[in-house]
């Protein structure tokens, strides 16, 4: 037997209905909030993600799957939505188009790391972009469609940590008073971070080790350091989020996992589903696009999680949805009847009617058990009877009862009840 490759999922028939209740959610969500969907290719030219996620980051440096192809080309799966989109609004000319461009994404994501609860090494991120806008006002309206979604799937335990890293002209000074405050620390910090310390000492503040914890506690904090324009802009982004009545919490810890983020940085983390319990992260990285090549165009978005949004709302007791079965069942009375049965199955689905008929040649108590286990809501025996008067019963499984109707209305009853 051939097994599954470490850290990847099937999502089965019979679960498949939990991920089109959150799509489709985020679908009507997105069109709500006027994004549109943009698809870009599962792998990319590497340098995009050199390039576009900076070469310090744990993504770059060790979670890529980087390939080179028959003709030579360094290739990567992508290990985020963003680069790609950026790409794309670049070599398409989407800053030609009316701005702001409003960009969203459902797409698998590739990172070689460690699997265990809620890390794998293909999962799914539902993302936004929203490009041309440096105003507050876009960071709160793409931290407003991730709280919306929770809203919307009932998730309230989600806390969202808020913080702001400045801008390069800012983050300058602060790194070099961070950098003087970690020298002194060096030697209670992890081999990463040692690393870490000449080359971006900003990443240090996002090491989950236990002693760097106890290390950035005490470390001097970005936004005590944050200049005139970038501290407005945070306690903008703040005072609309009160107005809008959403509740955050200021996390001076929060740096994020990439490097292109910019003034605004934000994540969503639950407590119900243990260690792994970041469900959104996004933020504002107006200097992206520009690394990418194209002209200088502020940008704000964000990566969710869809297996832990997932895990969350199962952990809640939440709804994943219903599992999706046809409406109808036509069960011939015996096989004489299958081509009756299956014409009127035929009959059914033109009018738009889900139905479905045995197709396996089971008996009718057979069929029955299949109809009940499945959980057809109406279910329709076809004997000679039936076909002879052009009058049949619908059984409503849930309800127990059954109601005589004409063959030629069936179609019509069912979608009236
Ligand atoms: P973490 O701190 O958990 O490693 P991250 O900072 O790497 O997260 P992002 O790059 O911001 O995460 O990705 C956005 C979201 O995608 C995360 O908040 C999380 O919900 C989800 N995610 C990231 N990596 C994984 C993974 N390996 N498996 C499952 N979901 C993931
Ligand atoms: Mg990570």
């Amino acid at each position: 037997m051939i097994n599954i490759p470490k850290g990847t999922k099937d999502v089965l028939p019979y679960e498949s209905y939990k991920w089109h209740y959150v799509e489709n959610i985020i679908r009507d969500l997105t069109k709500n909030f006027g994004f549109s969907e943009i698809r870009t290719p599962t792998f990319e030219h590497t340098e995009l993600f050199l390039r576009g996620v900076g070469e310090t980051t744990d993504i770059v440096n060790k979670e890529m799957y980087t390939f080179e192809d028959k003709g030579k080309r360094s290739i990567t799966l992508k290990p985020e939505g963003t680069a790609g989109v950026a790409r794309s609004y670049v070599e398409n000319g989407l800053s030609e188009a009316p701005q702001p461009m409003k960009m969203y994404y459902i797409t698998p994501v590739f990172r070689y790391e460690r699997p265990q609860a809620g890390r794998l090494r293909e999962h799914h991120q539902f993302g936004v972009e929203l490009y041309g806008s440096d105003s507050p006002y876009a960071d709160v309206e793409v931290i407003s469609v991730a709280k919306s979604l929770f809203d919307k799937v009932g998730i309230t335990e989600l806390e969202l940590n808020i913080n702001s890293i400045g801008c390069p002209v800012c983050r300058a000074e602060y790194n070099k008073a961070l950098k003087s405050y970690l020298k002194d620390h060096i030697d209670g910090m992890c081999p990463t971070c040692k690393e870490r310390l000449d080359k971006n000492p900003l990443r240090i503040l996002d090491c989950k080790e236990e002693k760097c914890k106890a290390v950035n506690a005490k470390a001097p904090r970005v936004i005590d350091y944050l200049c005139d324009d970038c501290k407005a802009h945070h306690e903008t982004v703040k005072n609309i989020l009160d107005s809008l009545g959403i509740k955050y919490t200021v996390n001076p810890n929060i740096v994020r996992g990439l490097d292109y983020y910019t003034k605004t940085v934000f994540e969503f983390v639950s407590t119900s589903i243990g260690a792994q319990g970041t469900v959104c992260g996004g933020g504002r990285y107006n200097n992206l696009v520009k690394e990418v090549g194209g002209k200088p165009t502020p940008a704000v978005g964000f990566g969710m999680g869809i297996e832990r949004l997932l895990m969350v709302l199962e952990s809640l007791n939440l709804s994943v949805g219903e599992v999706e079965v046809p409406t109808v069942y036509v069960a011939p009375l015996s096989q004489d009847l299958i081509m009756d049965a299956y014409k009127i199955v035929a009959d059914l689905r033109k009018e738009g009617v889900s139905a479905e008929t045995d197709i396996i040649g089971r008996s009718l108590k057979a069929q029955m058990k299949y109809a009940g286990k499945r959980g057809y809501k109406f279910v329709v025996v076809i004997g000679d009877e039936e076909i002879k008067n052009g009058v049949v019963k619908i059984k409503d499984m849930s309800q127990g009862t059954e109601d005589p109707v004409q063959l030629i209305n069936l179609a019509k009853e069912i979608a009236r009840k």
